[in-house]
């Protein structure tokens, strides 16, 4: 099927043509009426979609040219050829007009694409029916030739005029047609009758088709005009028509993907802010007084293309707003009231334009913290029937912040997790009594509990044992005989490392599509996502939300507001991923890029700008999956080595980065932060008392305390020997001081207890200072709250002080 697209709005004309072109429709394209029209006299076309208000010649002057033969009134080749016309005046005079002048059919802008298409295949229908020599609505027939008409074979008998109304409603089965139209079609000029003397002939063409048994088959449509109903399907008419349609247009309707809309939307977003701007120009110019009749013709025009082209897009708020922006304009006499009004609205528009694809508040962050992490203890179970062996690691499990309980057989295992469920199980494999296998309990726990985090602890050490209980989901196999503090330091490594798995991806892409696109495919996965489609935010969203992984496409449309106009510029993936490597908190993270561009050049200069891989577009989902995965468990290698040993907590370089990034933050933020220097009270006494190995255990200890007490987002580190750092972001050093307090109070609750069984407890004493009250940088900030420190040991140790001021 050909059609012949007039439309002046470039970009709403390549959309339809894209569109069109998906349902195997052949399309040309006209940007004016004089060249839509040249086309037309010479090319036959099945259906003609018409634009209104054309530059050259308007859509409705078309329509009547080729309907009554243009200039010379000779045939054309498309004088029957269906018309739809497409305009964003939505009046009932408008589409009278519109019918009125010979169009087919009447589309609203903006377009509903689905609409369209449906419009078409009905149209093309319409265009194989008048060729048939019968026309036919169900069991009615309508014989041109002779002019007959029968119902179920019999014959009815109608005035001249009645089957001439009858044959049009039977040839346009889609069309309404006006009382006007009705006069022009059936009256000769001379007769000049009134619109009582149609209304007359249609009740007269209704009254015989009822009394020949006719369903009610014309239609009146309310203010329009009347209308041949469509048929049921029980009555054969349906099959009738559709075994007339044509085969690529039948089908079930093809709906272009969204992400081809983009395509277009992206590439032609220019002309459209172009638009807004000379709307804007003119209602400066209005402000200053200054505002030419054409200026204000020139933007209403834009205004209404907008409304058009926009909704078209699917920005149906942007349209709105268009529409609302034209009805100020049209306005014969605009004062500075509605200069202020029309201000505000071309900033929405902008901010609609821009911000409808903007994915809510650009931060999808869900915060991954283990729910063990809230409790102040994380559970464990020991399964083992060797009951000595088990109440030792019971008891040491105490001095690792970790609650123990021991059962010695399976079914006292599978009683105890229904009382409370454990965060780790240790699982010795073999038992004394007959059918008790644990390996089997393994598999069972894992799926049935597959959050418990299971070690393997065990005597047996074949290979077998070890494959089949890694399958079976084990997250670790400790060999007897093994040192209960070891059990333990196993344990609690688990324990950290399960509330570190859901790595953070920060994804950005100008195209929203693609990101929704990329998180669907990596949302099954346990990752957290942060999706960014401004690219001028990207530096704000990486530091608030410190991700793993960064993926980045090559070309980034910015979007950037100021003084309410918006601004795009284009950003580079290169400059950031240069950036990124250049700064020396960020230079590790590893980088990804996702783009359209295949070329070498571009890839290698990706690299060269510090990538660890690239992608193209479209990827293969599987693929991408892989490559992320790849990167994170290198970043996490990266990680470790971040990471203080002993405690667990980050060590000296990295928190003071990871504080210096928070520092910056906040200021940009206009949010508080607050700096805790901590140092365990006569820890000197405790190595001397109960030996270096057992200060090492109170380290570790104390490490695991402060890695549970606090935010994610805050920022945990040993910068010596027995003194530690937190850093808070977005608090005062009240609550500082108070969340301090409450981890004091957890920490002098444990009771080590030494290799000779003695009990003891240890303190520690913390200062506080508060950005910006106590300094503005990291090194005067420490100062003051170490000064602080020294007044809390001063004052007899075991307490929280925060600064004086
Ligand atoms: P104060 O309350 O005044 O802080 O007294 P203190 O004994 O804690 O302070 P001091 O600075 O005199 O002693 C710190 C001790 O911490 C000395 C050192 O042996 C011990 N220490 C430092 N690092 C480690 C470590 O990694 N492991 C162990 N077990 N002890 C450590
Ligand atoms: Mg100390
Ligand atoms: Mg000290």
């Amino acid at each position: 099927m050909k059609i012949l697209l007039v439309e002046d709005d470039r970009s709403l004309a390549n959309l339809l043509q894209t569109t069109l072109n998906w349902q195997q429709y052949q399309v040309d394209m006209a940007l004016d009426g004089q060249q839509g029209w040249e086309l037309a006299e010479v090319f036959q076309y099945d259906l003609i979609l018409l634009d209104v208000m054309l530059p050259k010649l308007d859509g409705i002057s078309f329509c009547q040219q080729l309907r009554s033969g243009g200039h010379y009134a000779i045939h054309l080749p498309n004088q029957e050829t269906p018309v739809l016309l497409m305009t964003a005046v939505d009046t009932v005079t408008n589409k009278v007009m519109g019918l009125d002048a010979g169009a087919d059919d009447y589309l609203v802008k903006p377009i509903n694409l689905d609409e369209l298409l449906a419009r078409i295949r009905a149209l093309g229908r319409r265009g194989q029916v008048q060729r048939s020599s019968i026309l036919s609505w169900g069991d009615l027939q309508l014989y041109p030739k002779n002019c007959e008409v029968t119902f179920a074979g019999n014959p009815i008998s109608l005035t001249l005029k009645e089957y001439q109304l009858l044959e049009l409603f039977l040839r346009y089965p889609d069309q309404i047609f006006s009382q006007s139209r009705l006069i022009e079609q059936l009256w000769a000029q001379h007769e000049t009758p009134t619109e009582n003397a149609v209304r007359a002939q249609i009740k007269g063409l209704r009254h015989k088709l009822r009394q020949a048994g006719v369903p009610d088959m014309i239609e009146t449509i309310y203010k329009l005009g009347y209308r041949l109903r469509r048929p049921n399907q029980e009555n054969g008419q349906q099959k009738n028509s559709l075994s007339l349609a044509t085969p690529a247009a039948a089908a079930t309707p093809v709906t272009i993907p969204s992400s081809e809309l983009w395509e277009i939307w992206q590439e032609c977003r220019q002309s459209y802010d172009d638009r807004v701007t000379i709307i804007d120009r003119a209602v400066t110019a209005l402000k200053a007084g200054k505002l030419t009749r054409e200026l204000q013709q020139q933007a209403e025009r834009e205004a209404h293309t907008l409304i058009g082209s926009l909704g078209s897009f699917g920005l149906e708020e942007a349209s709105q707003i268009s529409r609302q922006i034209q009805q100020i304009l049209k306005q014969p006499s605009l004062d500075y009231s509605e200069a202020k009004q029309l201000k505000e609205l071309i900033k929405k528009l902008r901010l609609s334009m821009s911000g409808e694809y903007q994915i809510e508040n650009t931060l999808e962050v869900t915060k991954n913290k283990a729910t063990y992490l809230t409790s102040d203890s994380a559970n464990l179970l020991i399964v083992d029937d060797d009951l000595i062996l088990a109440e030792h690691i019971a008891n040491e499990a105490i001095t690792w912040g970790i609650q123990a309980e021991v059962a010695t057989n399976l079914q006292q295992a599978k009683k105890l997790i229904l009382k409370q469920q454990p965060d780790v199980v240790l699982l010795d494999l073999s038992f004394a009594e007959i059918g008790e296998n644990g390996l089997e309990f393994l598999e069972e726990l894992h799926n049935k509990y597959p959050e418990i985090l299971v070690l393997v602890f065990t005597a047996r050490d074949q290979l077998s044992d070890r494959v089949q209980a890694a399958r079976l989901g084990s997250k670790g196999f400790l060999q007897k005989p093994i040192a209960p503090s070891q059990v333990l330091a196993a344990i609690s490594q688990t324990l950290q490392q399960s509330h570190q798995t859901q790595s953070k991806i920060l994804i950005v892409d100008d195209d929203p599509q693609i990101l929704k696109l990329l998180k669907k495919v990596i949302e099954n996965e346990d990752y957290n996502l942060i999706l960014l489609d401004n690219a001028q935010q990207f530096w704000e969203v990486l530091e608030q939300t410190v991700p793993d992984l960064l993926i980045l496409d090559v070309q980034l449309q910015s979007r950037s507001i100021s003084n309410g106009v918006a601004a795009t510029s284009e950003l580079n993936g290169f400059d950031l991923c240069q950036i990124i490597r250049n700064d020396p908190l960020w230079h590790n993270l590893p980088i990804l890029f996702l783009s359209g561009h295949t070329d070498s050049e571009t890839v290698l200069h990706g690299f060269e700008a510090g990538a660890d891989d690239f992608l193209y577009k479209p990827f293969v989902p599987a693929e991408l999956l892989i490559r992320v995965k790849k990167r994170l468990e290198q970043g996490k290698i990266r990680r470790q080595t971040e990471l203080d040993l002993l405690t667990g907590v980050s060590n000296r370089s990295k928190s003071m980065q990871d504080i210096t990034r928070l520092l910056r933050l906040a200021v940009r933020q206009q949010q508080p932060f607050c700096l805790a220097v901590l140092d365990l009270d006569q820890f000197k006494l405790v190595n001397d008392r109960y030996g270096h190995e057992m200060g090492d255990r109170v380290l570790n200890c104390f490490g695991q305390l402060l890695n549970q007490s606090f935010r994610m987002e805050d920022v945990v580190g040993r910068w010596g020997g027995e003194e530690f750092v937190v850093g808070m972001y977005g608090i005062s050093k009240e609550i500082g001081v108070k969340r301090l307090n409450k981890m004091l109070n957890s920490f002098k609750s444990i009771k080590f207890i030494d290799t000779n069984g003695s009990e003891f407890q240890v303190t520690f004493s913390a200062g506080i200072s508060q950005f910006i009250e106590d300094g503005e940088d990291l090194q005067t900030l420490y100062r003051a709250a170490d000064q602080t420190l020294y007044r809390a040991k001063h004052q007899g140790r075991n307490r929280v002080l925060a600064t004086e001021n």
